[in-house]
């Protein structure tokens, strides 16, 4: 009796576990057959003097739509099959184009649907990207600044700026590096002479340049004779907050015909191999905090900030490098031989830092003799001198960093107060009062209060 129940009772507790198992299977078969959702993870933005980027980082390939509402001053993009893993409201923006990321409904259920808020219409440029070394799917919305944006807005913007903050009219950096020295004489001339002591001469010719030009500073990685790490080169430029590095070097061959400059930057291809190394050497990390950490919020992880380095500064820092770097090989052309017509693309240490644009210039072959005779000659090395620096000086004119004195100067008004003449307006920007007459086609000296006079660039 006691059996027989028992042997029941198993073939009920079989029965059951059967349909358990049957159930079981049915829902992981259900689950499994449908794709995982696409989690939101991360948002990162990145303003540019010509480009605001937002990135959001997903688990896998975005499949998407947008559209625009508003005449474009919203940006409304839904994502199949998403939901958001991140919180929004924790994202900082710098106000210039990008007002608000947020979630609204989704048209469907699964969506996810993401507002981006802009300050003005403007078209975006949405792709996705794939996984590749550290991160994985990506969105990307790169906002294009256009230069038909009117300027009387983006004057009056610089103007309260400026009023706001008068010690934000600061200095571009621009370090340069001058190679090798100390116990590295780098590449010896024909006649046995060092290369080291000519980038150092060319570099402190150039920083004199740069000096003497009001808005520019110049910080030299060395300053005489002596030895500096390759790392050590670039952290010296990031401890001054550089906009720019400019490395001098003079090539040498194993035979004594090969002549002329060239102009080195950082190769994409390389760069993404050499990145991906980079980023695992952790310890590298931490001297790039120490430099960019201010832009970005000091709560935000390392892995964040490696990757909005990586990710956002790298494009931004290389097509500066290349168009700096195209005018200056322009430029050396009309001066001297090049060795290459174009930009030679390198993945050499001083050339890799994310955070500014790095670029080499080789000023010629120290085994060609009659380069090496150049490189001695103080009115050449002016020369090179000049070439370099009118090239960074027309690229910071033409981009300045914001926050710098030459984008505050690039779009400055005035407003006449009680009492101010033109020569005490022309005094305080340090024009001359024919220059600032001609700037605002002036035929009297007479000012009225309240009149707005455009400050020219300097
Ligand atoms: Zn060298």
């Amino acid at each position: 009796m006691v059996q027989k129940y028992w042997q029941n009772c198993h073939k009920e507790v079989r029965v059951k576990l059967k349909y358990l198992v049957l159930l079981f299977l049915f829902v992981v078969t259900t689950v499994s057959l449908a794709a995982p959702i696409n989690k939101l993870q991360d948002v990162r933005v990145w303003p540019s003097p010509d480009k605001y980027r937002v990135v959001f980082d997903l688990t896998q390939q975005p499949k998407f739509s947008y559209f625009t509402l508003q005449h474009s001053d919203r940006l409304v993009i839904d994502f199949e099959r998403s939901k958001l893993a991140t919180t929004l409201s924790k994202l900082k923006f710098s106000g210039r184009l990008v007002k608000k990321i947020r979630t609204s409904k989704a048209p469907k259920k699964g969506m996810m649907r993401i507002v981006i808020e802009l300050t003005q219409a403007i078209e975006p440029r949405i792709f996705s990207l794939p996984p590749t070394g550290p991160y994985g799917d990506r969105l990307v919305i790169d906002f294009v600044k256009k230069s038909s944006i009117s300027a009387s807005t983006k004057i009056k913007k610089t103007v309260k700026t400026s009023a706001d903050k008068k010690s934000q009219n600061r200095d571009i950096v621009i370090a340069i590096d001058a190679g090798h020295g100390g116990e590295d004489p780098g590449s010896i001339g024909a006649s046995g002479r060092y290369e080291k002591h000519i980038t150092l001469g060319i570099a402190k010719l150039l920083a004199k340049k740069i000096n003497n030009t009001p808005g520019l500073k110049a910080v030299l990685t060395r300053k005489s004779d002596y030895y500096v790490g390759l790392n050590r080169r670039s952290e010296i430029a990031r401890k001054a907050k550089t906009d720019l590095l400019v490395s001098i070097h003079a090539d040498a061959f194993t035979s004594p015909k090969p002549s002329g400059a060239s102009v080195l930057v950082l190769s994409m291809k390389r760069a993404n191999t050499e990145i991906g190394r980079f980023l695992e050497k952790q310890e590298r990390y931490s001297e790039l905090l120490g430099g960019v950490g201010e832009i970005i919020d000091s709560s935000e992880n390392e892995k964040y900030l490696a990757r909005t380095l990586i990710d956002m500064s790298m494009g931004n820092s290389m097509e500066e490098s290349y168009e700096i770097g195209d005018d200056i090989l322009a430029r050396l052309k009309q001066i001297t031989n090049v060795h290459n017509d174009k930009l030679i693309l390198a993945s050499l240490a001083v050339l890799k830092s994310p955070d500014f644009p790095s670029l080499m210039v080789e000023t010629g072959f120290v085994s060609n003799p009659q380069d090496e005779r150049k490189l001695y000659n103080t009115a050449h090395r002016k020369k090179l001198a000049t070439a370099i620096y009118l090239a960074i000086n027309q690229y910071f004119k033409k981009n300045p960093p914001s926050g710098s004195l030459y984008a505050n100067q690039r779009s400055l008004i005035h407003k006449v107060k009680r009492g101010e003449s033109l020569s005490v307006v022309a005094q305080r920007y340090h024009i001359s009062i024919t220059a600032l007459k001609k700037h605002n086609a002036l035929r009297s000296n007479n000012l009225r209060i309240g009149q707005v006079l455009k400050i020219p660039l300097s």
